[in-house]
This record gives C-alpha cells, sequence and structure tokens, in this order.
C-alpha cells in the first residue's frame, strides 16, 4: 500500500478514491472541472491578478465592522453595542501576537483559556484559516490540534504539506467561541485586522478558507461552500480557494472527496503561480 493511499484512507477517501497512478491524473481531472465551475460561474468575482502581487504590508486593515452581513436582530433585542475593532496595522509579529493574547476587543475573551493566535511557517506559501478554536485548541493555545485538527493535517499530508513546513495555520476567530458556536458576524469583524495582519505578514501565494466563517472573514462576502467552491476568490491581489472545514467533514464523510478536489485545485492553483513567478 502506497504512503499517499494510506493518507487518502486516514482522510476517509479510500473506498470512494482509488488513485491509479500519479495524483496528477486525479488532479488533472479534478481542476479541470473546478476551471469549468469558474468560467459557468455568475457570481461577481473581482478578476483574478495575473500575477502574484506585491506584498501588502503596507495597507491598513479594513474596517469591516459595516460590511460582513449581520443575522437579523431578533426583534425585541437591544441594538448590539458597536464592536470595537482592534488597530493591528504595522505591527510586528512579536507585537502582534502580544496584543492577541492581550486582546478584550470582543465578549469571546471572557471566556477563553487563552487566545490562539496561530501556528507554522511564517514565510509559508500556503495559509490555512480555520474558523476559531475549539476546546483542546484554547487549552493547548494553538489552531487545529483536537480531532479536526487530525483530520486537518491528513488533508495537508494528501497534497504533500505539513503544518508547520511551508504552511501557517490560524483562524477567522483567536478565542473560542463558548460551545463551539459558530462565531458572529461582529465577532469575525472584530478580530478580523488580526487575521488581516498575519496575512500582510506572511504575504503566503494562496489561502485555504476552511468552513463559511472563515470564507466569509475573508472574502466579506455572504457565501454558501457548495457554491464557492472550484472558484479562485481573492483577498487583497491573493487567491483565496474555499472547501469545508474539516470538523464538517468529519460530520459528513461522505464530503471529503469534495474536499479532496479542493485541495487538488489548491494544489494545481500554487503551481500554476510559481511557475509563472519562475518563468
Ligand atoms: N476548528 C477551527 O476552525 N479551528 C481550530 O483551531 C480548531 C477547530
Amino acid at each position: 500500500m502506497t504512503r499517499r493511499y494510506s493518507i487518502l484512507r486516514e482522510m476517509g477517501l479510500g473506498p470512494i478514491w482509488r488513485l491509479r497512478d500519479a495524483a496528477d491524473a486525479a488532479d488533472s481531472a479534478v481542476a479541470g472541472s473546478a476551471e469549468h465551475v469558474a468560467a459557468a460561474s455568475a457570481e461577481p468575482t473581482p478578476p483574478a491578478a495575473p500575477d502574484i502581487p506585491s506584498p501588502v504590508t503596507a495597507e491598513p486593515p479594513v474596517d469591516r465592522r459595516d460590511k460582513i452581513p449581520a443575522s437579523p436582530a431578533p426583534e425585541a433585542e437591544p441594538e448590539t453595542p458597536a464592536v470595537r475593532v482592534a488597530d493591528a496595522a504595522d505591527l510586528d509579529w512579536d507585537t502582534l501576537t502580544r496584543k492577541i493574547l492581550a486582546c478584550r476587543e470582543c465578549a469571546l475573551c471572557e471566556q477563553r483559556t487563552q487566545a490562539v493566535p496561530g501556528v507554522g511557517d511564517r514565510e509559508a506559501d500556503w495559509l490555512f484559516v480555520g474558523e476559531g478554536p475549539g476546546a483542546e485548541e484554547d487549552a493547548r493555545g494553538e489552531p487545529f490540534v483536537g480531532k479536526a485538527g487530525k483530520l486537518l493535517d491528513a488533508m495537508l499530508a494528501a497534497i504533500d504539506l505539513a503544518r508547520g513546513d511551508n504552511v501557517y495555520i490560524a483562524n477567522a476567530v483567536k478565542c473560542r467561541p463558548p460551545m463551539n458556536r459558530t462565531p458572529e458576524p461582529a465577532e469575525l469583524a472584530a478580530c478580523f485586522p488580526y487575521l488581516a495582519r498575519q496575512i500582510a505578514l506572511i504575504r503566503p501565494r494562496l489561502i485555504v478558507a476552511l468552513g463559511r466563517p472563515a470564507a466569509q472573514a475573508l472574502l466579506n462576502t455572504d457565501i454558501r461552500i457548495a457554491s464557492a467552491r472550484g472558484r479562485c476568490f481573492d483577498y487583497q491581489g491573493i487567491p483565496v480557494i474555499v472547501t469545508y472545514h474539516p470538523a464538517y467533514l468529519l460530520r459528513n464523510p461522505l464530503d471529503k472527496a469534495k474536499a479532496w478536489e479542493d485541495l487538488c485545485f489548491a494544489r494545481r492553483q500554487m503551481r500554476e503561480r510559481l511557475d509563472k513567478d519562475n518563468a
């Protein structure tokens, strides 16, 4: 049994996906269909930059307080208090990390054990963005160390990546939402400047958004994963690819095959960009 086969089996893809020889054979089949989706899509997507653009370190973080669509407020509820948005522009890594660890910009700080800034290679080509820390991440201070994290590691391995090696992993919100609930739009907005600064410092070639809240935070729009898959979005000139969150895949293992397609699509996009840059 090949290493790749064992990885796919670990991801739960063994019975569904049987790779013949080259992973590239699957790759090109998948990428072909993904391109088709991209071409056929009518959703307004900013035109993909022809090349990886220059660093965005000078860009101030965008204030998204008014832009992330808010959940409709129940009528009798009092108005949501204004969310303060952290100013993280221009911070270096150490200051940014300290600021995240001490952050009290939204109510998520009240129940956290600790904030979870992110982990990995600070010069990575790949950035994976999750939703927010769960119980184990909250306890250990590192993203994706629980069950979903094990699946994420298997997903990374399936495309020859490993945590910390040309890969950075961060979350859309840095503090655990109580009971692992989905972060509120206001919480995503309050935390976004930290993610924006991480992206500006890392300058990844490609971002993979794991699940809807991560995609929503990055793309500033309310998307559905099912319709966003197979398309290349844009965050300040950096391509963003959207796929299912590992925790969702644990609950819906049949969709692992789709996640595998998305990863192959992401890998192909990365190769194309590397080829362009090296031409
Ligand atoms: N789910 C996430 O989105 N992030 C983590 O760090 C862990 C689980």
